[in-house]
């Protein structure tokens, strides 16, 4: 992956979007009076991030995105992107197949990417953003708007939900909920919003005596999924 581009540059880039969508506004007032700074900011983000794809998302999903990425770029400024939203199945397991390749094994894969029947990128539900300021305002904002971060591995990862969900520590724990419901039994750290969990071991955990892996808290990671 290519580096990230520098904070002066990523701050050049975002004041001329913002620039460029407040341009943008009389058109988009022709356009749509109702509706001009809405799409003036979808208009200057999509050519912000050119290689976004909002194809395939369900209409909720899509609705709650571009509406709360119209408020985070007119009230605080802050553009977010979609680095990968819907995924047909054939994308999902290839990006899946890798992971077991990339990790060894599939348990390992799993705490990182579903396979297609899990996902909820499939689905047309979930939505990868970027820059990690967006995920962050996303974080904080996107509940009213039905986005929710799912994974504390993941910060850019978000779902619409139309209740908030427990926040899980990866991709796996849904199916260890699942399997061991009654068994699950997340807490809540004191003062860092994160959780731990005590499940049963997976079944392609558990060592030699059924023992499960001890979960060792969200750890931040950049490295993004395609
Ligand atoms: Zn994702």
């Amino acid at each position: 992956m290519a580096n990230p581009p520098s904070t002066t540059k990523a701050d050049v880039l975002a004041a001329a979007t913002r620039f460029l969508a407040a341009l943008l506004v009389p058109l988009a007032f022709c356009r749509a009076p109702g509706r001009a700074r809405f799409l003036a900011c979808q208009w200057a983000l999509s050519l912000r991030f050119p290689a976004e794809d909002l194809r395939g998302l369900t209409p909720e999903t899509l609705r709650a995105f571009t509406h709360a990425r119209a408020e985070a770029f007119w009230r605080d400024g802050q553009l977010i992107g979609l680095t990968s939203g819907h995924r047909d199945v054939a994308e999902q397991h290839r990006i899946f197949v890798e992971e077991v390749r990339r990790t060894g094994s599939v348990s390992a894969a799993r705490r990182r990417v579903l396979p297609p029947e899990e996902s909820s990128h499939v689905r047309g539900l979930a939505l990868d953003v970027r820059p990690t300021e967006g995920a962050r305002w996303l974080e904080l904002h996107g509940g009213r708007y039905g986005l929710y971060r799912v994974y504390d591995n993941e910060w850019w990862h978000f779902e619409y939900r139309t209740a908030e969900p427990v926040r899980l520590p990866h991709p796996d724990a849904a199916a260890w909920t699942s399997d061991h419901g009654a068994a699950y039994r997340p807490c809540q750290v004191p003062g860092n919003g994160s959780w731990h969990h005590r499940p049963r071991p997976h079944p392609a955990e558990a060592d030699a005596n059924g023992r499960a892996p001890m979960y060792r808290g969200p750890a931040e990671d950049p490295r993004r999924r395609p």
